[in-house]
């Protein structure tokens, strides 16, 4: 994915605030605004770039109204304010995404300087890791197969499809059934298979019916 290049106008306004001591630099900055010249930016680019398909979800809401995307900062602004524009923490999620998501932290550490490579992060990040290596959809299921893939389903609540497509209330505590379609795409042999497929069964079996 292609990061956001700001025009000369709004790199004066991000780097005003990039300039400022690490205690001014508070995330409530981001609605100010002044700054909304950057943020349509921001969305605009991130619709553009990501076709309207949301980083987590893989779902594609095509739609004129840009109010049914949020601009997504990877790293949330109540965790890092500073990393609040730079390009590679944004992209655009939907708004279920986003909320679920909310301001969990997804570093595996809390370095200084923005964390730029995959190792930094436990979910899959849309600018450095292929989503595809992580998540699979088969409809309405998320297959992780991967720790990050599995990470990202948690974070996420990416198991809220499969929440209901098997009519379950609420939110699914146990990622459990997805998880292990996962361990099935990743099946090597017949047996893995099987013991993956036993797994999915009882799953489905000990889910209470409403
Ligand atoms: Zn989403």
């Amino acid at each position: 994915m292609t990061p956001v290049e700001y025009t000369p106008e709004n790199k004066v306004l991000v780097d005003a605030f990039e300039a400022l001591l690490p205690e001014q630099q508070l995330k409530d900055y981001w609605g100010h605004d002044d700054v909304e010249p950057v943020r349509a930016q921001i969305k605009d680019h991130y619709i553009a770039e990501q076709q309207y398909v949301c980083v987590y979800c893989n779902r594609q809401i095509v739609t004129a109204n840009k109010a049914l995307w949020d601009a997504e900062h990877i790293i949330s602004r109540a965790k890092a304010a500073r990393f609040m524009f730079t390009p590679e923490n944004l992209a655009i999620s939907c708004r279920d995404c986003n909320i679920a998501k909310g301001e969990q932290d997804v570093r595996t550490s809390q370095p200084q300087k923005f964390p730029d490579t995959s190792a930094h992060y436990r979910i899959a990040h849309p600018h450095f890791d292929k989503y595809a290596d992580h998540i699979r959809w088969f409809g309405d299921i998320c297959a992780p197969i991967s720790e990050k893939g599995a990470q990202t389903l948690i974070v996420c609540n990416l198991t809220r499809f499969t929440a209901k497509l098997l009519g379950v209330e609420g939110k699914l505590v146990d990622p459990g059934f997805d998880k292990q379609v996962g361990e099935l795409i990743k099946a090597k042999t017949k047996l893995e298979a099987k013991a993956a497929l036993a797994a999915v069964t009882v799953y489905v079996e000990d889910i209470p019916q409403v």
